[in-house]
């Protein structure tokens, strides 16, 4: 069960001054999550504060949700939130593009709360279409510069191994750059996500024989592996975070073929069959952004297409749930029951 008392004390305010408290969500230990009252963060210089609408939950929140040996808890108020869009509520002194009142995503580490601060560089202003619609920046940025780094060109057979919220922005992109997308996906719900989102061939992902579906990719490209390999994806997209994937994935690349590492990796060592990478001289990119300018502008590009109406993410935002009810979005966002694709915590 989750935790949703009030452990942390209210900061005293008094009705007439200015608002000095914020809540904010804090994960206490695994699976434990409070919701108090703290300071009202205040911005230096250089800093905008945003008055949160929403911030998505993300596969990477999971492991320290449900505790590995390398986290230390309680964990900040606010914190794991990152995914975060609302409106500047005030800016530091010397902060010059932007005001109170601009409708902005951005980068931060504390938006699971009401409030939040950022660097004045690691903002961006959302296009006056996307009013009313939620604009997770952070993931959607992701989404644009993973399918940048993975080069994929008219004319190629690029396969998407995982159908999640990325996964399913990737088929949508590749499908847009003129790609014939093999979707490969566990769930029969992702399988018709992918279509949705224009997936040509939607193969069957079984975690009993996933090479089922190997052998299913390289029928649809004329593939054959051993020594003399043919056929398989000029560009493999793995979007899971599961060892098994990465594996299927690297067995569906061409001979000089990339294989883009897009799923989260990060609760422990992979393996990886070396042997066939190496034989098949493919290029391996490990496609997570960690520049933020890089990702500002793959934020940026990610709101131009949305609000053009090139790409919408809309159906995949299955589940919004109050900030109160954050270790309920947690658990579905771990245990992804049959509809489910990615929650947002919705703070008005
Ligand atoms: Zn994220």
């Amino acid at each position: 069960m989750t935790a949703a008392t009030t452990t942390i004390p209210d900061a005293p305010a008094s009705a007439a001054a200015p608002r000095a408290t914020m809540r904010a969500a804090q994960v206490l230990g695994p699976r434990s999550v409070a919701l108090g009252n703290v300071a009202l963060p205040v911005p230096s210089a250089r800093e905008v504060r945003v008055r949160l609408e929403g911030c998505g939950v993300c596969a990477s929140n999971v492991p320290p949700w449900e505790g590995r040996s390398w986290f230390t808890y309680p964990l900040r108020p606010g914190q794991l939130g990152h995914e975060g869009w609302g409106m500047v509520d005030t800016v530091g002194d010397e902060v010059r593009a932007f005001a109170p009142g601009d409708r902005v995503a951005f980068l931060s580490d504390h938006a699971f709360a009401e409030y939040d601060l950022t660097a004045e560089e690691k903002l961006i202003k959302l296009p006056h279409t996307l009013a009313g619609a939620p604009f997770p920046g952070e993931p959607l940025g992701c989404a644009v510069n993973i399918f940048r780094r993975s080069g994929v060109r008219a004319g190629q057979t690029v396969a998407i191994v995982g159908v999640g919220f990325l996964g399913a922005l990737l088929v949508g992109m590749a499908k847009s750059a003129g790609a014939r997308v093999v979707a490969v996906t566990r769930r029969a719900f992702s399988r018709r996500l992918a279509s949705l989102y224009g997936a040509d061939e939607v193969v069957p992902l079984d975690d009993a024989d996933p090479h089922d579906a190997v052998r299913r990719v390289a029928e649809l490209t004329d593939g054959s592996g051993g020594y003399d390999v043919r056929g398989f994806c000029d560009v493999v997209i793995e979007c899971t975070g599961k060892e098994v994937a990465l594996d299927v994935a690297g067995e569906m690349c061409a001979v000089r073929g990339r294989l883009v590492v897009a799923g989260y990796h990060q609760d422990g060592p992979r393996q990886v069959n070396l042997q066939l990478w190496n034989w098949r001289g493919l290029d391996v990119v490990n496609a997570h952004e960690r520049e933020p300018a890089v990702y500002l502008d793959g934020m940026r590009a990610a709101a131009e297409m949305v609000a053009s109406g090139g790409l919408d993410p809309g159906p995949l935002y299955t589940h919004r749930l109050p900030l109160e009810r954050l270790g309920e979005a947690l658990d579905l966002t771990r245990d992804r029951p049959n509809g489910f694709v990615k929650a947002l915590v919705m703070m008005r």
